[in-house]
């Protein structure tokens, strides 16, 4: 892919109007500084409403007003069968089998439920390997799992840093880990993307060395969902989970996902932990005793759906059905790349951006190291109509996003940087 950037606005603008997306901005509601939308580059944080969730959120309302329990099957979206309707468009962004993939519960939920599943610690075959610096829930997860079987977190858990003075991770580290750790590995489990630098992992090439050893293979794709298109079944990865409210835009606390491949899913031998919503449709009501798994990752549901909170992930994969992954992520590569550009030709502010520069390496997400100021440099951001985000000790990470940003957001974000 060859570029040729400009810093013109009228570059900037030009890119707007030739993009064939253009029109979902309109359906996002951004926060207003003086009367004008911000720059909203946050949305690895929290994604914005779309103006459908409103009407909808109302609609159920309504039909709980209307109905009271006969809402689960006269409702519009009858609540009895609401979580199916997830599968289909969950299963093009993770590109999974639909019976792979379930929307439920949140995040640091659905680790701990897949760790259940996956790290099954035996016959010297215990270690969970990891990176280094991690979000915090899935160190706390990871720690307590391990304590759980009785191992100690520091032998038990291998952490994979950066080398010296560098802040990405080398793959090859990965793959030497996995080999070191050889059949004591029970598990890898990593980000997709990490969450603090943006680094876009080679998951097919880690699933592959982490099978070569025996051991079972997860990632946390909260920063990959909805970033990057996801090719988990045919990476062959056993196990994954993510939120919705960041790229996905289904609201603050909006309901998780998970995927298990198909071969574990199907099989009634994995261990599961069980509720009624898991068992099979067909003796469901039965209320007897002997729980009898449902097909694929819709087996690890233990609750019926929590409507209120699938609302707005229901209105948001419309727009995913819609807008589609490969058209998100070439809109999304470019624009990155142009932020990236705008960033390179300004010489007043000490900073390194500690993502990987190689396109095919990152998502949307850009996160700057500041050598001296960032803090200074974040509050006039956002005393300019900027919502991006501080992460200690002085890293500002700004995410344009593909489904509701625009080149002329990464110009205004520029010429305020400029301006500093
Ligand atoms: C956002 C995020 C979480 C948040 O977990 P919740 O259970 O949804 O609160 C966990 N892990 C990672 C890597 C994240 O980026």
């Amino acid at each position: 892919m060859i570029h040729s950037f400009d810093t013109s606005l009228e570059y900037a603008q030009a890119q707007d109007q030739m993009d064939v997306l253009h029109s979902f901005r309109e359906r996002f509601l951004f926060p207003q500084h003086q009367n004008k939308n911000v720059v909203y580059f946050c949305g690895n944080s929290l994604g914005l409403q779309s103006t459908a969730v409103q009407y909808l959120m109302n609609s159920e309302l309504a039909d709980w007003a209307k109905f009271g329990v006969e809402g689960h099957f006269e409702a519009k979206n009858p609540w009895l069968s609401y979580h199916q309707q997830f599968a289909d468009s969950l299963a093009k962004i993770v590109g999974a089998h639909k019976e792979e993939v379930v929307a439920m519960n949140t995040l640091t939920v659905n680790l701990h439920l897949l760790l259940l599943s996956f790290y099954r610690p035996q016959n010297g075959r215990y270690k969970i390997l990891m990176e280094a610096g991690a979000f915090p829930s899935d160190q706390y997860a990871i720690e307590t799992q391990v304590r759980m079987y009785g191992y100690d977190p520091n032998d038990a858990i291998i952490e994979i840093s950066p080398r010296e003075g560098a802040h990405i991770i080398e793959e090859e580290d990965i793959l030497k880990a996995i080999d070191d750790a050889g059949d004591s590995l029970a598990v890898l489990l990593m980000g997709g993307v990490n969450y603090y630098t943006g680094q876009l992992f080679d998951m097919k090439i880690i699933t592959q060395a982490a099978h070569k050893v025996g051991a079972y293979c997860g990632f946390d794709l909260a920063h990959a969902v909805g970033n990057v298109p996801l090719a988990l079944h045919d990476w062959d990865v056993d196990f994954a989970c993510w939120c919705s409210y960041k790229y996905l835009n289904s609201g603050p606390g909006g309901v998780g996902g998970a995927y298990v491949h198909e071969k574990h899913g199907n099989n009634p031998e994995t261990f599961r932990l069980a509720g009624w919503w898991g068992n099979d449709e067909k003796t469901r009501f039965k209320m007897q005793k002997g729980f009898v798994p449902a097909k694929g990752a819709a087996s690890w549901q233990m609750s019926n759906a929590p409507v209120f909170n699938m609302v707005a992930h229901r209105a948001s994969l419309d727009l995913f059905d819609k807008a589609t992954v490969p058209a998100l992520r070439e809109k999304s590569l470019r624009m990155t790349a142009y932020l990236a550009f705008l960033l390179q030709q300004l010489n007043n502010l000490s900073f390194t951006i500690i993502t990987p520069s190689h396109p095919e390496r990152r998502g949307a997400q850009l996160s700057l190291l500041f050598a001296e100021k960032g803090k200074e440099v974040f509050s006039a951001l956002t005393n300019n109509g900027v919502i991006a985000d501080w992460r200690e000790p002085n890293v500002i990470r700004i995410a344009p996003v593909p489904m509701y940003n625009n080149f002329e957001d990464c110009h205004r974000f520029y010429e305020i940087l400029k301006s500093l």
